[in-house]
């Protein structure tokens, strides 16, 4: 009966080892005691409680609030060999009298729920007639009102639990940890002197990296054509941007479905399975796209525009390598964000204005997002900055993988071409925007420049060399290194901050994070695979069993990633598998699918490596 977790480990999930935080959380669940585990995106929750269900008596009750995730699970668990289902209002009356019936014979080891089910008197009988070893609660923030997606039918699990004659371990799970929302967790739902276990925020596999092209579409089709075949995710902030970047993405030939709260529900989720089935490579979509998306294979996430806060940031961009293998989030960062995301923040509750509705706190949200401009203008370790904002302390050396720790976009000596627009902004006299500013320093509008007499300046049309969305990119650098105040009403005039007059004054460098238009990507480092050709060799196998794995998904219809994820489909690129031993050898692999999909992934290996000599 107490067969050891490791064992488990290897067996069903074919992994070697636990992660960060796994084997405390297992063990106290085991020995019967509630546990809270805060872990970021990817770290490994699930099998936190997935190992102790197979290991007690009975059923877990996963309760889950995204119906979609539930059913990935559940197909992943099955793949795995574990015997598991969900109910929610997906179900057929007949497939629900199926799983209820299968319920009471106890052939599942883990049930997933959707919280609401827990109103229904009727559900509630049933699982007391079945024997529960413990709760589970997934995205376990959503009992609390302070978190980001409260769920008033959360608040029903405890009474719930209370029901049970013997009362389950009950465990919970989130990666989200304000203080506050870790109080309300532990109050709301009842955990009886929980263990709490919080992994650090930092997600190693991910790449960082900020630009600020002159041309964002033409950054996207460059960055898209040399990342093609790969899955990835362009957040854009509004729904016509969506629009305009899907359009020109196939106009370019490149195969994109696009996602947005304006569409038709049935349109929207045929794009939503497109990506996740691996039929279309990249998704175009506002921040309504993402949850409850369990996709592990997302290799990039490119956000077109800068988000309102890190917080936000940090989710869509950790929608990239759930499976541990290593993914980019870069983000496309102009001046043109700042203004948007102001303008959203200011006009944020304008159709909320239902009595008694709370008025967000524009002070805040606007401190938050100077923030996530700071993230764009500095020159030091992207990273580290994100840990430093999320409370941890990183080391100060920063972490080697990110735009600032390996090279681009340094701070430059700028002086010369930031003197003409801060004496600019000076003679114009704070009155205007960033637009007519760079008119002016371009000398593009000289009926309305010689109107304010602008023409007269010596630097009207000092900087015509450079495209406009150059100045304008240029100005939003100054702004984001402090030169430049921009003021909060509609009209975003601009004005000189303490620090640019006394550079002026004392004749001081003026040093930006900016760079050059021309320049379209940053210099990268070199891939750290020694052996290129055998790179080349990889990635031509790795292309083979993707669409093996393709072929097999469609004829089961789930997702391709719940069949091998990428990182075991690399390992069998490096190891060659030839035997069944060595097949379990890859991560990734247990039993199960050594059984199913063993022989035939072994010989597509053979016949590539045949194919060689
Ligand atoms: P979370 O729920 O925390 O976002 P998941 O439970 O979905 O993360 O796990 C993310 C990925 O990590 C999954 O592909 C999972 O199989 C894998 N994983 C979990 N634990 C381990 C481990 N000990 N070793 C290797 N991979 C693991
Ligand atoms: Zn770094």
């Amino acid at each position: 009966m107490l067969t050891h977790p490791l064992k488990l480990l290897r067996q069903y999930f074919g992994y070697s080892q636990f992660r960060e935080g796994q084997p405390e959380l297992i063990s106290a669940i085991i020995s019967g005691r509630d546990a809270l585990g805060i872990m970021p995106t990817g770290a490994g929750k699930s099998i936190c409680f997935q190992i102790p269900a197979l290991m007690a008596k009975g059923a877990v009750i996963v309760v889950s609030p995204l119906i979609s995730l539930m059913k990935d699970q559940v197909e992943s668990l099955r793949q795995a060999g574990l015997p598991a289902a969900f109910i929610n209002s997906t179900l057929t009356s007949s497939e629900y009298r199926n799983i209820v019936s299968e319920a009471l014979k106890g052939t599942f080891k883990l049930i997933y729920i959707a919280p609401e089910r827990l109103e229904n008197l009727n559900f509630l009988n049933f699982l007391n007639e079945i024997s529960v070893s413990m709760v589970t609660i997934d995205e376990a923030h959503c009992v609390s009102q302070w978190g980001h997606d409260f769920r008033p039918s959360y608040l029903k699990i405890a009474e719930m639990i209370g029901m049970f004659k013997n009362k389950p371990v009950v465990s919970a799970f989130t990666a989200t940890a304000t203080p506050l929302v870790k109080e309300d967790i532990v109050k709301l739902l009842k955990l009886n002197d929980p263990v709490m276990v919080v992994t650090g925020f930092d997600r190693k596999n991910l790449y960082f990296e900020v630009n600020r092209p002159d041309n964002k579409a033409d950054f996207t089709l460059d960055y898209l054509r040399k990342n093609s075949g790969k899955s990835g995710i362009i957040y854009c902030i509004t729904r016509k941007l969506v629009e305009s970047v899907h359009e020109k993405l196939n106009a370019a030939g490149i195969d994109a479905v696009r996602y947005h709260a304006g569409l038709p529900m049935k349109e929207r989720k045929a794009a939503q399975d497109s990506f996740i089935y691996d039929q279309a490579g990249i998704i175009v979509a506002t921040n309504a796209f993402g949850m409850g998306i369990d996709k592990s294979n997302v290799r990039f996430v490119l956000h077109y525009n800068m988000p309102k806060n890190i917080e936000s940031y940090y989710q869509e961009a950790g929608r990239a390598g759930r499976d541990g293998e290593k993914s980019e989030c870069v983000m496309l960062f102009s001046g043109s964000d700042i203004i948007m995301n102001k303008f959203l923040i200011e006009n944020s509750d304008r159709d909320k204005d239902a009595p008694g509705a709370p008025r967000s706190d524009k002070t805040h949200e606007l401190r938050k997002l100077s923030q996530m401009i700071e993230y764009c203008s500095t020159s030091s370790c992207l990273r580290s900055y994100v840990l430093r904002y999320f409370g941890e302390k990183p080391d100060g050396c920063g972490c080697g993988n990110c735009g600032s720790c390996l090279g681009g976009g340094e701070l430059t000596d700028m002086t010369e071409r930031a003197k003409k627009v801060l004496l600019c902004i000076h003679f114009m006299g704070g009155r205007f925007g960033s637009a007519f500013t760079a008119e002016v320093l371009r000398g593009d509008n000289p009926e309305r420049a010689r109107e304010y007499r602008f023409d007269k300046l010596p630097v009207y049309g000092s900087l015509k060399e450079l495209p406009a969305a150059a100045v304008k990119d240029f100005i939003s650098a100054l702004a984001a290194a402090g030169y430049i105040k921009v003021d909060d009403s509609q009209y975003r005039t601009l004005s000189l901050a303490e620090k640019a007059v006394s550079a002026l004054k004392n004749d001081e460098k003026i040093m930006v994070k900016y760079k050059d238009a021309g320049i379209k990507t940053k210099a990268k480092a070199a891939p750290k695979k020694a052996a290129a050709a055998e790179a080349a060799g990889d990635a031509k196998l790795f292309d083979r069993l993707k669409a093996l794995r393709r072929e097999l998904a469609d004829k089961q219809r789930v997702p391709p990633y719940l069949i091998f994820s990428d990182a075991a489909l690399n390992g069998m690129c490096s190891l060659l598998p030839s035997t069944a031993a060595e097949f379990l050898e890859v991560s990734g692999v247990g039993q199960r699918k050594l059984e199913q999909y063993g022989k035939i992934f072994m010989a597509e290996i053979k016949r590539f490596s045949d194919s060689k000599r």
